[in-house]
Protein backbone atom coordinates (compact mmCIF):
# COMPACT_ATOMS: atom_id res chain seq x y z
CA UNK A 1 0.00 0.00 0.00
CA UNK A 2 1.07 3.59 -0.73
CA UNK A 3 2.84 5.62 1.96
CA UNK A 4 2.93 9.53 1.50
CA UNK A 5 4.46 11.24 3.65
CA UNK A 6 3.95 15.52 4.12
CA UNK A 7 6.47 17.49 5.72
CA UNK A 8 5.30 21.06 7.20
CA UNK A 9 1.63 19.07 6.68
CA UNK A 10 -0.06 22.59 8.97
CA UNK A 11 1.00 24.67 5.91
CA UNK A 12 -1.78 27.71 5.23
CA UNK A 13 -1.22 26.93 1.88
CA UNK A 14 -1.60 23.57 0.67
CA UNK A 15 -2.75 21.59 3.93
CA UNK A 16 -6.51 21.86 3.31
CA UNK A 17 -5.94 20.90 -0.02
CA UNK A 18 -3.79 17.98 -0.07
CA UNK A 19 -6.64 16.74 2.78
CA UNK A 20 -9.43 17.27 0.42
CA UNK A 21 -7.47 15.79 -2.38
CA UNK A 22 -6.96 13.13 -0.94
CA UNK A 23 -10.37 12.04 0.32
CA UNK A 24 -11.38 12.30 -3.24
CA UNK A 25 -9.01 9.62 -4.56
CA UNK A 26 -10.80 6.77 -3.88
CA UNK A 27 -7.75 4.64 -5.87
CA UNK A 28 -5.18 6.28 -2.87
CA UNK A 29 -8.17 3.99 -0.03
CA UNK A 30 -6.33 2.01 2.28
CA UNK A 31 -2.97 4.43 1.92
CA UNK A 32 -1.11 5.51 4.95
CA UNK A 33 -0.86 9.36 4.61
CA UNK A 34 1.81 10.47 7.93
CA UNK A 35 1.43 14.32 8.72
CA UNK A 36 5.02 15.35 10.06
CA UNK A 37 5.41 19.58 11.68
CA UNK A 38 7.13 21.20 13.76
CA UNK A 39 4.06 22.54 15.29
CA UNK A 40 2.61 20.24 17.36
CA UNK A 41 -0.93 22.43 17.63
CA UNK A 42 -1.18 22.88 13.52
CA UNK A 43 0.29 19.27 13.08
CA UNK A 44 -2.85 17.87 15.08
CA UNK A 45 -5.34 20.32 13.29
CA UNK A 46 -4.09 18.93 10.19
CA UNK A 47 -4.27 15.53 11.23
CA UNK A 48 -7.63 15.56 12.99
CA UNK A 49 -9.24 17.41 10.05
CA UNK A 50 -7.76 14.69 7.71
CA UNK A 51 -9.42 12.23 9.91
CA UNK A 52 -12.97 13.66 9.90
CA UNK A 53 -13.13 14.55 6.45
CA UNK A 54 -12.10 10.47 5.44
CA UNK A 55 -14.27 9.25 7.95
CA UNK A 56 -17.26 11.87 6.65
CA UNK A 57 -15.97 10.90 2.83
CA UNK A 58 -16.64 7.23 3.24
CA UNK A 59 -12.93 6.74 2.28
CA UNK A 60 -10.45 4.73 4.65
CA UNK A 61 -7.09 5.60 5.22
CA UNK A 62 -4.41 5.12 7.43
CA UNK A 63 -3.36 8.51 9.29
CA UNK A 64 -0.45 8.95 11.64
CA UNK A 65 0.78 12.11 12.56
CA UNK A 66 4.68 12.82 14.13
CA UNK A 67 6.98 15.04 14.75
CA UNK A 68 9.79 13.04 14.12
CA UNK A 69 10.69 13.28 10.09
CA UNK A 70 12.84 10.15 9.86
CA UNK A 71 9.82 8.59 11.19
CA UNK A 72 7.19 10.06 8.87
CA UNK A 73 10.21 9.15 5.92
CA UNK A 74 10.90 5.73 6.66
CA UNK A 75 8.87 3.62 4.10
CA UNK A 76 7.32 6.49 2.80
CA UNK A 77 6.64 6.42 -1.53
CA UNK A 78 6.21 9.68 -1.27
CA UNK A 79 7.66 12.63 0.67
CA UNK A 80 5.73 16.06 0.20
CA UNK A 81 7.64 18.95 1.39
CA UNK A 82 5.14 21.90 1.82
CA UNK A 83 7.45 23.14 5.11
CA UNK A 84 8.19 26.80 5.22
CA UNK A 85 11.50 27.60 7.61
CA UNK A 86 11.21 30.32 9.81
CA UNK A 87 7.03 31.16 8.88
CA UNK A 88 5.37 34.35 7.46
CA UNK A 89 7.08 36.33 9.78
CA UNK A 90 10.19 35.78 8.38
CA UNK A 91 9.31 37.30 5.11
CA UNK A 92 8.04 40.57 6.88
CA UNK A 93 10.62 40.97 9.25
CA UNK A 94 13.09 40.98 6.04
CA UNK A 95 10.98 42.89 3.63
CA UNK A 96 11.09 45.46 6.67
CA UNK A 97 14.51 46.16 6.87
CA UNK A 98 14.66 46.36 2.85
CA UNK A 99 12.42 48.77 2.60
CA UNK A 100 14.54 51.15 4.99
CA UNK A 101 18.07 50.37 2.30
CA UNK A 102 15.35 51.55 -0.55
CA UNK A 103 14.56 48.43 -1.80
CA UNK A 104 10.81 47.91 -2.98
CA UNK A 105 8.44 45.27 -4.60
CA UNK A 106 8.64 44.77 -8.36
CA UNK A 107 11.12 42.49 -10.46
CA UNK A 108 12.90 41.78 -7.06
CA UNK A 109 13.49 38.13 -7.02
CA UNK A 110 15.84 37.63 -4.12
CA UNK A 111 15.20 40.79 -1.90
CA UNK A 112 11.50 42.14 -2.19
CA UNK A 113 9.86 38.79 -2.14
CA UNK A 114 8.83 35.76 -0.64
CA UNK A 115 11.96 34.03 -2.23
CA UNK A 116 14.22 36.32 -0.31
CA UNK A 117 18.00 35.23 0.46
CA UNK A 118 17.59 34.46 3.96
CA UNK A 119 14.50 32.52 3.25
CA UNK A 120 15.70 30.85 0.70
CA UNK A 121 18.44 29.98 2.69
CA UNK A 122 16.67 28.19 5.62
CA UNK A 123 14.54 26.47 2.55
CA UNK A 124 17.66 25.18 0.23
CA UNK A 125 19.11 23.79 3.89
CA UNK A 126 16.26 21.79 5.15
CA UNK A 127 15.66 21.00 1.52
CA UNK A 128 18.35 19.21 1.33
CA UNK A 129 18.61 17.55 4.68
CA UNK A 130 15.03 15.98 4.00
CA UNK A 131 16.18 14.68 0.67
CA UNK A 132 19.44 13.32 2.32
CA UNK A 133 16.92 11.38 4.60
CA UNK A 134 15.11 10.24 1.87
CA UNK A 135 18.07 8.53 0.41
CA UNK A 136 19.29 7.26 3.53
CA UNK A 137 15.66 6.29 4.56
CA UNK A 138 13.43 5.21 1.56
CA UNK A 139 16.01 5.86 -1.59
CA UNK A 140 12.89 4.68 -4.08
CA UNK A 141 10.84 7.27 -2.44
CA UNK A 142 9.52 10.24 -5.02
CA UNK A 143 10.56 13.55 -3.45
CA UNK A 144 7.87 16.19 -4.53
CA UNK A 145 9.09 19.60 -3.95
CA UNK A 146 6.04 22.10 -3.23
CA UNK A 147 7.46 24.63 -0.92
CA UNK A 148 9.47 27.81 -2.63
CA UNK A 149 12.42 28.11 -3.82
CA UNK A 150 11.01 25.35 -6.82
CA UNK A 151 13.27 27.23 -9.24
CA UNK A 152 16.39 27.26 -7.34
CA UNK A 153 15.57 23.68 -5.11
CA UNK A 154 14.35 21.44 -8.32
CA UNK A 155 18.21 23.01 -10.27
CA UNK A 156 20.44 22.49 -6.72
CA UNK A 157 19.03 19.36 -6.08
CA UNK A 158 18.72 17.34 -9.35
CA UNK A 159 22.46 18.76 -9.58
CA UNK A 160 23.84 17.42 -6.85
CA UNK A 161 21.46 14.06 -6.54
CA UNK A 162 20.97 13.29 -9.96
CA UNK A 163 19.86 9.91 -9.20
CA UNK A 164 16.93 11.15 -6.64
CA UNK A 165 13.77 11.18 -7.75
CA UNK A 166 12.51 14.52 -7.95
CA UNK A 167 10.11 16.86 -9.22
CA UNK A 168 8.82 20.50 -8.22
CA UNK A 169 5.16 21.48 -7.94
CA UNK A 170 3.35 24.79 -8.66
CA UNK A 171 -0.52 25.61 -9.15
CA UNK A 172 0.90 28.68 -11.29
CA UNK A 173 -0.17 27.13 -14.46
CA UNK A 174 -3.88 26.94 -13.13
CA UNK A 175 -3.61 30.68 -13.91
CA UNK A 176 -4.86 29.47 -17.30
CA UNK A 177 -8.27 29.01 -16.10
CA UNK A 178 -8.72 32.76 -15.19
CA UNK A 179 -7.87 33.37 -18.50
CA UNK A 180 -10.54 31.06 -19.65
CA UNK A 181 -13.47 32.44 -17.02
CA UNK A 182 -13.00 36.10 -18.06
CA UNK A 183 -13.34 35.30 -21.80
CA UNK A 184 -16.49 33.10 -21.37
CA UNK A 185 -14.61 29.73 -22.21
CA UNK A 186 -15.63 26.54 -20.88
CA UNK A 187 -12.32 25.09 -19.19
CA UNK A 188 -12.72 21.78 -20.15
CA UNK A 189 -12.69 22.76 -23.88
CA UNK A 190 -9.75 24.91 -23.68
CA UNK A 191 -5.59 23.11 -24.55
CA UNK A 192 -2.35 25.02 -24.07
CA UNK A 193 1.05 24.91 -23.47
CA UNK A 194 2.60 27.50 -20.98
CA UNK A 195 6.34 26.67 -20.82
CA UNK A 196 8.83 28.05 -19.23
CA UNK A 197 10.90 28.28 -15.50
CA UNK A 198 8.79 28.44 -12.54
CA UNK A 199 6.99 31.13 -12.21
CA UNK A 200 8.03 32.44 -15.25
CA UNK A 201 5.50 30.62 -17.72
CA UNK A 202 4.05 32.27 -20.89
CA UNK A 203 1.11 30.91 -22.75
CA UNK A 204 2.47 29.57 -26.22
CA UNK A 205 -0.59 27.56 -27.67
CA UNK A 206 -4.24 27.90 -26.49
CA UNK A 207 -7.06 26.17 -28.28
CA UNK A 208 -10.70 26.62 -28.03
CA UNK A 209 -12.37 23.39 -29.04
CA UNK A 210 -9.63 22.65 -31.45
CA UNK A 211 -9.53 25.94 -33.14
CA UNK A 212 -6.78 28.31 -32.41
CA UNK A 213 -7.81 30.88 -29.27
CA UNK A 214 -5.45 33.30 -29.38
CA UNK A 215 -7.97 35.39 -31.77
CA UNK A 216 -10.55 35.36 -28.78
CA UNK A 217 -8.05 37.23 -26.44
CA UNK A 218 -7.05 39.33 -28.73
CA UNK A 219 -10.50 40.52 -29.92
CA UNK A 220 -11.48 40.94 -26.19
CA UNK A 221 -8.02 42.73 -25.04
CA UNK A 222 -9.36 44.97 -28.11
CA UNK A 223 -12.91 45.39 -27.44
CA UNK A 224 -13.46 44.71 -23.65
CA UNK A 225 -10.33 45.35 -21.83
CA UNK A 226 -10.56 48.80 -20.88
CA UNK A 227 -14.05 48.32 -19.87
CA UNK A 228 -12.90 45.20 -17.25
CA UNK A 229 -10.01 47.22 -16.48
CA UNK A 230 -12.40 49.76 -14.40
CA UNK A 231 -14.17 46.88 -12.49
CA UNK A 232 -11.47 44.12 -12.08
CA UNK A 233 -10.20 43.89 -8.56
CA UNK A 234 -7.78 41.87 -8.23
CA UNK A 235 -6.31 42.25 -12.53
CA UNK A 236 -3.34 40.40 -12.21
CA UNK A 237 -4.49 37.78 -14.70
CA UNK A 238 -5.64 39.88 -17.20
CA UNK A 239 -4.86 43.66 -15.96
CA UNK A 240 -3.02 46.14 -17.81
CA UNK A 241 0.42 44.42 -16.72
CA UNK A 242 -0.59 41.05 -18.44
CA UNK A 243 -1.46 42.69 -21.51
CA UNK A 244 1.26 44.86 -21.59
CA UNK A 245 3.38 41.98 -21.49
CA UNK A 246 1.61 40.45 -24.39
CA UNK A 247 1.99 42.96 -26.21
CA UNK A 248 5.75 43.42 -26.01
CA UNK A 249 6.51 39.89 -26.14
CA UNK A 250 3.97 38.05 -27.99
CA UNK A 251 3.16 34.81 -25.72
CA UNK A 252 0.89 35.43 -22.63
CA UNK A 253 2.38 35.26 -19.39
CA UNK A 254 0.63 33.19 -17.42
CA UNK A 255 0.53 32.46 -13.15
CA UNK A 256 3.02 34.38 -11.13
CA UNK A 257 4.95 35.30 -14.09
CA UNK A 258 4.13 39.08 -14.30
CA UNK A 259 2.73 39.04 -10.45
CA UNK A 260 3.77 39.69 -7.07
CA UNK A 261 3.71 36.36 -6.15
CA UNK A 262 6.61 35.43 -8.94
CA UNK A 263 8.29 38.55 -7.59
CA UNK A 264 6.15 40.69 -9.97
CA UNK A 265 8.60 41.17 -12.79
CA UNK A 266 9.67 42.81 -14.53
CA UNK A 267 10.66 46.22 -12.53
CA UNK A 268 9.99 48.98 -14.73
CA UNK A 269 6.18 48.60 -14.27
CA UNK A 270 7.16 49.39 -10.62
CA UNK A 271 8.83 52.32 -11.05
CA UNK A 272 7.08 54.45 -8.72
CA UNK A 273 3.69 54.65 -7.51
CA UNK A 274 2.41 56.16 -10.61
CA UNK A 275 3.56 53.66 -13.04
CA UNK A 276 2.05 50.73 -10.81
CA UNK A 277 -1.46 52.47 -10.45
CA UNK A 278 -1.42 52.33 -14.28
CA UNK A 279 -0.90 48.71 -14.36
CA UNK A 280 -2.93 48.27 -11.86
CA UNK A 281 -0.72 46.38 -10.17
CA UNK A 282 0.10 46.61 -5.98
CA UNK A 283 2.68 44.39 -4.69
CA UNK A 284 2.48 45.79 -1.22
CA UNK A 285 -1.26 45.19 -0.92
CA UNK A 286 -0.96 41.44 -2.88
CA UNK A 287 1.73 40.46 -0.13
CA UNK A 288 -0.44 41.72 3.03
CA UNK A 289 -3.95 39.87 1.21
CA UNK A 290 -1.91 36.69 1.02
CA UNK A 291 -0.18 37.54 4.34
CA UNK A 292 -3.90 37.52 5.85
CA UNK A 293 -5.33 34.79 3.90
CA UNK A 294 -2.63 32.38 5.19
CA UNK A 295 -3.26 33.59 8.94
CA UNK A 296 -7.10 33.15 7.70
CA UNK A 297 -6.99 29.71 6.28
CA UNK A 298 -5.07 28.31 9.71
CA UNK A 299 -7.39 29.85 11.77
CA UNK A 300 -10.51 28.67 10.05
CA UNK A 301 -8.52 24.85 9.73
CA UNK A 302 -8.08 25.06 13.72
CA UNK A 303 -11.75 26.61 14.48
CA UNK A 304 -13.23 23.74 12.75
CA UNK A 305 -10.28 20.92 13.67
CA UNK A 306 -11.76 22.12 17.49
CA UNK A 307 -14.86 21.88 16.95
CA UNK A 308 -15.88 18.06 16.62
CA UNK A 309 -19.75 18.89 16.50
CA UNK A 310 -19.47 20.43 12.72
CA UNK A 311 -19.52 18.22 9.64
CA UNK A 312 -16.27 18.82 8.39
CA UNK A 313 -17.78 18.36 4.43
CA UNK A 314 -20.04 21.70 5.57
CA UNK A 315 -17.23 23.56 6.40
CA UNK A 316 -15.03 22.84 3.27
CA UNK A 317 -17.04 21.02 0.50
CA UNK A 318 -15.78 18.50 -1.78
CA UNK A 319 -14.19 19.39 -4.82
CA UNK A 320 -10.65 18.86 -6.21
CA UNK A 321 -8.30 21.68 -5.89
CA UNK A 322 -6.32 21.20 -9.32
CA UNK A 323 -3.15 21.27 -7.44
CA UNK A 324 -1.06 18.64 -9.03
CA UNK A 325 0.13 17.08 -6.01
CA UNK A 326 -2.79 14.29 -5.84
CA UNK A 327 -2.89 13.68 -9.17
CA UNK A 328 0.82 13.42 -9.60
CA UNK A 329 0.84 10.76 -6.46
CA UNK A 330 -2.30 8.62 -8.45
CA UNK A 331 -0.47 8.65 -11.57
CA UNK A 332 2.24 6.82 -10.53
CA UNK A 333 1.17 4.79 -7.33
CA UNK A 334 -1.87 3.47 -9.42
CA UNK A 335 -0.59 3.36 -13.08
CA UNK A 336 -3.01 6.05 -14.06
CA UNK A 337 -1.11 7.99 -16.90
CA UNK A 338 -1.70 11.70 -17.53
CA UNK A 339 0.17 14.54 -18.23
CA UNK A 340 1.05 16.96 -15.33
CA UNK A 341 2.63 20.60 -15.40
CA UNK A 342 6.03 19.74 -13.17
CA UNK A 343 9.39 21.33 -12.55
CA UNK A 344 12.33 19.34 -13.87
CA UNK A 345 15.69 20.22 -14.98
CA UNK A 346 15.76 20.99 -18.81
CA UNK A 347 18.18 17.62 -19.70
CA UNK A 348 15.75 17.19 -22.50
CA UNK A 349 16.16 20.73 -23.96
CA UNK A 350 12.44 20.78 -23.13
CA UNK A 351 12.76 24.99 -23.50
CA UNK A 352 15.39 25.60 -25.51
CA UNK A 353 17.70 28.35 -24.71
CA UNK A 354 17.28 27.51 -21.01
CA UNK A 355 20.57 25.59 -20.05
CA UNK A 356 19.76 22.11 -19.84
CA UNK A 357 20.86 21.37 -15.89
CA UNK A 358 18.34 24.21 -14.98
CA UNK A 359 15.41 23.75 -13.88
CA UNK A 360 12.14 24.22 -16.01
CA UNK A 361 8.61 24.05 -15.67
CA UNK A 362 6.68 22.05 -18.63
CA UNK A 363 4.17 19.16 -19.84
CA UNK A 364 5.65 15.43 -18.40
CA UNK A 365 4.33 12.27 -19.22
CA UNK A 366 3.38 10.35 -15.61
CA UNK A 367 2.98 7.29 -14.99
CA UNK A 368 4.25 3.73 -12.91
CA UNK A 369 7.15 4.02 -15.16
CA UNK A 370 7.98 7.91 -14.00
CA UNK A 371 8.54 11.20 -15.56
CA UNK A 372 9.67 11.62 -18.62
CA UNK A 373 9.32 15.74 -20.12
CA UNK A 374 7.52 16.61 -23.38
CA UNK A 375 9.96 18.93 -25.45
CA UNK A 376 7.57 21.76 -25.83
CA UNK A 377 7.52 24.40 -28.88
CA UNK A 378 9.26 26.59 -26.42
CA UNK A 379 9.32 30.73 -26.23
CA UNK A 380 10.07 33.47 -28.05
CA UNK A 381 13.79 34.40 -28.08
CA UNK A 382 13.39 38.07 -26.48
CA UNK A 383 11.60 35.82 -23.43
CA UNK A 384 14.80 33.49 -23.08
CA UNK A 385 16.94 36.49 -22.74
CA UNK A 386 15.33 37.90 -20.26
CA UNK A 387 14.55 34.26 -18.40
CA UNK A 388 18.49 34.04 -18.46
CA UNK A 389 19.21 37.94 -17.49
CA UNK A 390 16.40 37.92 -14.69
CA UNK A 391 16.02 34.32 -13.21
CA UNK A 392 19.12 32.36 -14.49
CA UNK A 393 21.99 34.14 -13.87
CA UNK A 394 20.38 35.42 -10.56
CA UNK A 395 19.45 31.95 -9.04
CA UNK A 396 23.17 30.98 -10.44
CA UNK A 397 24.45 33.68 -8.27
CA UNK A 398 22.27 32.66 -5.26
CA UNK A 399 23.54 28.68 -5.57
CA UNK A 400 27.11 29.85 -6.04
CA UNK A 401 26.67 31.56 -2.60
CA UNK A 402 24.84 28.98 -0.36
CA UNK A 403 27.44 26.33 -2.14
CA UNK A 404 30.92 28.60 -1.04
CA UNK A 405 29.22 30.14 2.12
CA UNK A 406 31.25 33.27 0.58
CA UNK A 407 30.12 36.54 2.23
CA UNK A 408 31.38 38.83 -0.93
CA UNK A 409 29.43 35.85 -3.16
CA UNK A 410 26.45 36.95 -1.32
CA UNK A 411 26.71 40.22 -1.85
CA UNK A 412 27.32 39.86 -5.71
CA UNK A 413 23.47 38.41 -5.64
CA UNK A 414 22.29 41.82 -4.04
CA UNK A 415 23.85 43.39 -6.44
CA UNK A 416 22.37 41.94 -9.19
CA UNK A 417 18.91 43.25 -7.13
CA UNK A 418 17.20 45.87 -9.77
CA UNK A 419 16.68 48.44 -6.40
CA UNK A 420 20.68 48.24 -5.76
CA UNK A 421 21.92 51.14 -6.17
CA UNK A 422 25.43 50.60 -4.27
CA UNK A 423 27.21 48.36 -2.61
CA UNK A 424 27.24 49.66 0.70
CA UNK A 425 23.46 49.23 0.42
CA UNK A 426 23.54 45.90 -0.62
CA UNK A 427 26.11 45.12 2.50
CA UNK A 428 24.12 47.04 4.81
CA UNK A 429 21.14 45.49 3.95
CA UNK A 430 22.73 41.74 4.27
CA UNK A 431 24.49 42.37 7.96
CA UNK A 432 21.24 43.93 9.14
CA UNK A 433 19.04 40.62 7.76
CA UNK A 434 22.22 37.93 9.29
CA UNK A 435 21.47 39.89 12.72
CA UNK A 436 17.66 38.41 12.21
CA UNK A 437 16.83 36.11 15.37
CA UNK A 438 16.67 32.56 13.32
CA UNK A 439 19.42 33.35 11.02
CA UNK A 440 22.37 32.62 13.43
CA UNK A 441 23.15 29.20 11.09
CA UNK A 442 22.86 31.37 8.03
CA UNK A 443 25.23 34.19 9.41
CA UNK A 444 27.76 31.52 10.72
CA UNK A 445 27.59 29.71 7.26
CA UNK A 446 28.45 33.24 5.54
CA UNK A 447 31.70 33.45 7.83
CA UNK A 448 30.50 36.40 9.34
P1 LIG B 1 3.18 28.17 6.38
O1 LIG B 1 4.17 28.86 7.26
O2 LIG B 1 1.73 28.47 6.58
O3 LIG B 1 3.31 26.59 6.58
C1 LIG B 1 4.52 25.95 6.59
C2 LIG B 1 4.49 24.81 7.60
O4 LIG B 1 5.83 24.30 7.64
C3 LIG B 1 4.12 25.24 9.04
O5 LIG B 1 3.10 24.40 9.53
C4 LIG B 1 5.42 25.05 9.81
O6 LIG B 1 5.23 24.68 11.16
C5 LIG B 1 6.09 23.95 9.01
N1 LIG B 1 7.54 23.86 9.20
C6 LIG B 1 8.45 24.86 9.32
N2 LIG B 1 9.69 24.35 9.48
C7 LIG B 1 9.56 23.00 9.43
C8 LIG B 1 10.49 21.92 9.53
N3 LIG B 1 11.79 22.14 9.73
N4 LIG B 1 10.01 20.66 9.41
C9 LIG B 1 8.68 20.43 9.24
N5 LIG B 1 7.76 21.42 9.16
C10 LIG B 1 8.20 22.69 9.25
O7 LIG B 1 3.63 28.40 4.89
P2 LIG B 1 2.73 28.40 3.56
O8 LIG B 1 2.20 29.75 3.32
O9 LIG B 1 1.77 27.27 3.61
O10 LIG B 1 3.83 28.12 2.45
C11 LIG B 1 4.56 26.88 2.41
C12 LIG B 1 5.51 26.88 1.26
O11 LIG B 1 4.80 26.73 0.02
C13 LIG B 1 6.28 28.20 1.08
O12 LIG B 1 7.60 27.91 0.69
C14 LIG B 1 5.55 28.90 -0.03
O13 LIG B 1 6.36 29.83 -0.71
C15 LIG B 1 5.23 27.72 -0.91
N6 LIG B 1 4.19 27.91 -1.92
C16 LIG B 1 4.28 27.11 -3.01
C17 LIG B 1 3.32 27.21 -3.99
C18 LIG B 1 3.39 26.25 -5.16
O14 LIG B 1 2.48 26.22 -5.99
N7 LIG B 1 4.42 25.42 -5.24
C19 LIG B 1 2.28 28.13 -3.89
C20 LIG B 1 2.21 28.92 -2.75
C21 LIG B 1 3.17 28.80 -1.76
Amino acid sequence: MTKISIIGAGSAVFSLNLIRDICLTSSLEGSTISFMDIDEDRLHNAYSLCRRYAKEAGIHLNLEQTVDRRESIRDADFVLNAALVGGHDRFTQGWEIAKKHNYRFGGSLHVMHDEGFWINYGQLSLMESILKDILEISPNAWYMLVANPVMAGVTYLSRKYPHAKLAGFCHGSNGIYNVAAVLGLEPEHITYEVPGINHFIWLTEFRYKGKDAFPILDKWIEEQSEEYFKTCKNCDSMGPKAIDLYKKFGAYPIGDTGNPGGGAWPFWHHADGATQEKYKDDPDAWFAAYLRNGAEKVRRIQEVAEDESRLVLESFPPKHSREPMIPFIEAIACDIPRVIILNVLNEGNFVPGIPLDFQVEIPCYVNAAGVAGIRTKGLPKPIIEYALRDRVASVETELAAYETGSYDDLVKLVLMDPWTRTESQARSLIDEILLLPGLEAMKSHYQQ
